[in-house]
């Protein structure tokens, strides 16, 4: 049966020409980074230019970019390394009630050491209100951390003007760009972000590979003790291959950015569009200009979304009911409470997230199985 991916925000296939350069780095490219002699300096030499590669993406010095294991990695490096080298400055930081739980339980784990956390309420759309972030400053407000996209709705997030404020007030500002990453433009220096967390396998490199950037001049302190890794900001040897793979997706989304992002607005309106003229009683979810290009949230109402994802699977249709992270967990997103959904729809949702690979006719066949299955009901 033929797979049809409509699940990208959760994590995306990786391209071939990423495989292609990580190969040597799994076999003859074995030697540590670490070390002196020439098969070490291969190593270190990919790595390198790697690190210049993702710096380059993102407008960032290279020794401001910290190689990782994952998104949910940088998160925790950034808040909580930030938080306790900086807590004699302040306790206070503050982020949304919709972000990804990366970042909201490395907040909670910080509640529980002592320090004090502001969850911003978000409107129907999911975006935050720039006056309750002004005034939920306090003198002890040391971070901000807001994400650049929503990975459930695709709401994007006021990042420019959020990060003007964090300036002012002298405030370090942390974003989770792991679904922004090649579906925004982001520069780190003009738009004043100090620290951001991206992830490979959400744009075509591998599982298990992430950074961090952090500007130079911010102190954090490392999570993970041993070597001298990363600038000593995160022990372990590196992973040499997924880092060069992270570094040539990374060079590759930029590359045809605006045919790829073209592409993922015109399989999205289509299938908004078809799904709002041809099934009653549905929402669309999220900010519909704010938006990511690849993501549509729509709720169906009185529709059991698992049931839904069920019936979809057997057509080899791969997505998502609100995300990924939550399909284990029968609690209603914290996204879709957060916007105020309404109960009669939060459990029928839909995540659809297209990627490089879909086709037109791919949709068509999606909207044509899910309108067989809402309308039967
Ligand atoms: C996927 C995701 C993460 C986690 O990244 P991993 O590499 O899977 O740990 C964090 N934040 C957002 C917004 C994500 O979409």
């Amino acid at each position: 049966m033929k797979i049809r991916y409509f699940d990208n925000a959760a994590t995306t296939p990786v391209r071939e020409e990423v495989v292609k350069e990580m190969l040597p780095f799994f076999g003859v490219e074995y030697g540590n980074a670490s070390v002196m002699y020439s098969l070490g300096r291969n190593a270190k030499k990919a790595m390198k230019r790697a690190r210049e590669r993702v710096a380059r993406a993102i407008n960032a010095d290279i020794n401001e970019i910290y190689f990782t294991s994952c998104g949910s990695e940088s998160d925790n490096l950034a808040i909580k390394g930030f938080a306790y080298e900086n807590k004699s400055k302040g306790n206070h930081i503050i982020t949304s009630k919709i972000e990804h739980h990366a970042v909201l339980d490395s907040c909670k784990t910080l509640e529980k050491q002592g320090f004090k956390v502001t969850y911003l309420n978000v409107d129907d759309k999911g975006k935050i209100n720039l006056e309750e972030l002004v005034n939920s400053i306090t003198n002890q407000t040391i971070l901000m951390t807001i994400m650049f996209a929503n990975n459930e709705i695709g709401t994007i997030e006021p990042i420019e003007e959020i990060a003007k404020i964090a300036k002012k007030k002298n405030i370090v500002f942390h974003t989770d760009a792991v679904q922004a990453i090649g579906n925004v433009k982001i520069d780190v220096k003009q738009m004043n972000i100090d620290m951001l967390s991206l992830s490979g396998h959400k744009f075509y490199a591998p599982k298990g590979v992430g950074a961090l950037y952090v500007k130079n001049g911010i102190n954090f302190k490392k999570l993970q003790d041993g070597g001298e890794q990363e600038y000593n900001k995160r022990a372990g040897t590196e992973n040499v291959a997924e880092i060069v793979g992270l570094g040539k997706a990374i060079e590759l989304i930029y590359n045809d950015y605006d045919e790829y992002n073209k592409k993922l607005i015109t399989l999205r309106n289509h299938y908004i569009d078809r799904v709002k003229n041809e099934i009653s009683n549905c929402k669309v979810n999220g900010d519909l200009i704010n938006r990511l290009p690849g993501n549509a949230n729509v709720s169906f109402k009185n529709v059991n979304g698992s049931e839904l994802l069920f019936e979809l699977d057997k057509y080899g249709i791969c997505a998502s009911a609100g995300s990924a992270c939550s399909t284990s967990n029968p609690a209603p997103s914290h996204v879709l409470t957060a916007i105020g959904l309404d109960k009669n729809y939060i459990g029928g949702t839909l995540r659809v997230s297209f990627g490089r690979d879909n086709t037109m006719e791919d949709v068509d066949f999606l909207v044509n199985r899910l309108k067989e299955f809402v309308n039967k009901k």
